[in-house]
């Protein structure tokens, strides 16, 4: 089956960066692009009209936590100061003893409905995915169960992901003042690499090869320095990238400084970790930040020297008051920066707005983090960090993961006259833009659609799922607190 599509604006890749081509065309044969450049007179069997639109590559996302996350719409605008703005230290901390009630994610093996939930989050996860226009996606560190409910959608729905159930030596829990303490299980953390290597061994390359393993120890310190050796070995033995959340926060930085005597990137360089398919989420509180006050600030080189990857999650790190310090200064070190979406909503033209506007007042200069570097950062800033060179590009060759994106701001004012399309994309466009969304050679939505999913329905369980963790909140929250003490109404709610 060979297919063109005639747009208006194509991002194609030619020596080694994206190029754009005004009124030109894509042909793709079966699962490859076979064709992309201005005319194509060879037999087609089918043509898709994209006048008025832009046509590129699919976005790589490449830092997911699966589910509807109702528990990161508590720390709107609050939270605990002493957790330095860490997302899951503030929604997934419970109470010792308790486990963090109604989201699946927390769920125990054979738990009533479980089943059910696990598979809304997989629907949910997938289907925004796909209707924000990331044809491949990284799942960062879920349990077997979560991957095991992505693998059945990620299949049925026909999208790309690289999967594998996350492993640690024991989290963190909040004792009776609501101190956070380490329960530490280094047994837990063999046990869950080996479940998963075998899982990822069992399921790469399945799914007609849209599925690929991924190992990832789910933070650098809560892992023990074999569980971290034993990754890096089995990723040097089998081939599979790595994933691990690093250098993201102030509590990690001191923890592993206290307890290795170097700073994460450090330990992770001694381990001999450190290479572009290593994915460091976030990478933004590093020895050269000036917010650590640390003396030495040799991180970004050591990252910059090995061609490390960092997922950079603009939204989740800016909405938290942190920052990554800066775009420019990673880019010159030699970092591969991709880009993540990591909560809500993932929506990557969103990300590479915030990514851009954020590199220029990080940078103090508006020649910083473009619309081509946020680009070329969603697209094949996420391949490198999976070693492939050919996905997140329209080349001949390459695997045809293709959007078709209208910049018309569908019944909208909102891009306005459309000069260059990845500025305006950048600027204005918004994940809605996205038209149809094409994964290796198939179509998986279209005009907004895609089969099989009633995206009204999963909106209203993902609503009854979400109003049932907060209403579950003091029962695992280690203050005991109802989720409107823990994240009080906007304004109140008193009656007038
Ligand atoms: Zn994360």
């Amino acid at each position: 089956m060979r297919t063109k599509i005639e747009a208006s604006w194509i991002v194609a890749f030619d020596e080694g960066d994206h190029k754009l081509i005004r009124d030109g065309v894509v042909v793709y044969e079966d699962n490859k692009i076979l064709f992309v450049g201005k005319s194509f007179d060879g037999e087609v069997d089918d043509v898709i009209n994209a006048t008025g639109k832009l046509v590129c590559p699919g976005f790589i996302d490449t830092h997911v936590h699966s589910g509807h996350r109702a528990s990161h719409r508590l720390i709107t605008d609050t939270g605990r100061p002493m957790y330095y703005g860490q997302p899951f230290l503030e929604i997934s901390v419970p109470k010792e003893g308790k486990v963090v009630s109604g989201d699946p994610r927390y769920l125990k093996h054979g738990d009533s409905e479980s089943e059910s939930a696990f598979r809304l989050n997989a629907i949910f996860t997938v289907a925004e995915l796909l209707r924000n226009g990331v044809t491949t996606f990284i799942e960062y560190g879920s349990q077997l169960r979560v991957q095991e409910a992505l693998l059945g959608e990620v299949e049925r729905l026909g999208t790309r992901a690289y999967l594998g159930p996350g492993y640690d030596c024991g989290r963190w829990v909040g004792d009776k003042s609501g101190q956070l303490k380490r329960v530490r299980n280094d047994q837990l953390g063999l046990d869950g690499f080996n479940t998963a290597l075998n899982w990822i061994k069992e399921n790469n390359g399945t799914v007609e090869d849209r599925v690929r393993g991924i190992l990832v120890p789910r933070e650098v310190e809560t892992c023990s320095l074999e569980v971290l050796k034993l990754t890096r070995d089995a990723s040097n033995e089998f081939g599979f990238p790595m994933a691990t959340h690093a250098a993201y926060s102030v509590i990690e930085f001191y923890e592993v400084v206290k307890e290795h005597m170097k700073t994460p990137i450090e330990l992770l360089d001694d381990l001999d970790m450190l290479r572009p398919t290593l994915n460091i989420g976030h990478g933004n509180f590093i020895s050269d930040n000036s917010n650590l006050n640390y003396s030495s600030h040799n991180d970004l080189k050591l990252m910059g020297e090995s061609g490390a990857s960092i997922s950079h999650c603009p939204i989740n790190i800016m909405r938290r008051g942190r920052k990554l310090d800066n775009w420019k200064k990673y880019e010159m070190a030699g970092v591969n920066i991709s880009i993540g979406t990591d909560t809500y909503p993932r929506d990557m033209i969103m990300n590479m707005r915030n990514a851009s506007y954020h590199g220029k007042v990080m940078g103090n200069s508006y020649f910083y983090a473009s619309a081509g570097d946020v680009f070329r950062a969603a697209t094949i800033g996420g391949a490198i960090s999976v070693g492939r060179d050919d996905l997140g590009r329209l080349k001949p060759g390459a695997i045809a993961d293709i959007l078709i994106i209208d910049m018309t701001g569908r019944g909208t004012l909102r891009f306005g006259p459309v000069r260059d399309p990845i500025k305006s994309l950048v600027e204005c466009g918004v994940g809605d833009d996205v038209q149809t969304v094409i994964v290796d050679g198939k179509t998986v939505m279209d005009n907004g659609v895609i089969p099989d999913v009633d995206l009204s329905k999963v909106a209203q369980e993902a609503q009854i799922a979400g109003e049932q963790v907060w209403n579950t909140h003091q029962d695992w929250d280690p203050l005991e607190r109802t989720h409107v003490e823990a994240c009080p109404w906007c304004y109140s709610m008193d009656d007038i």
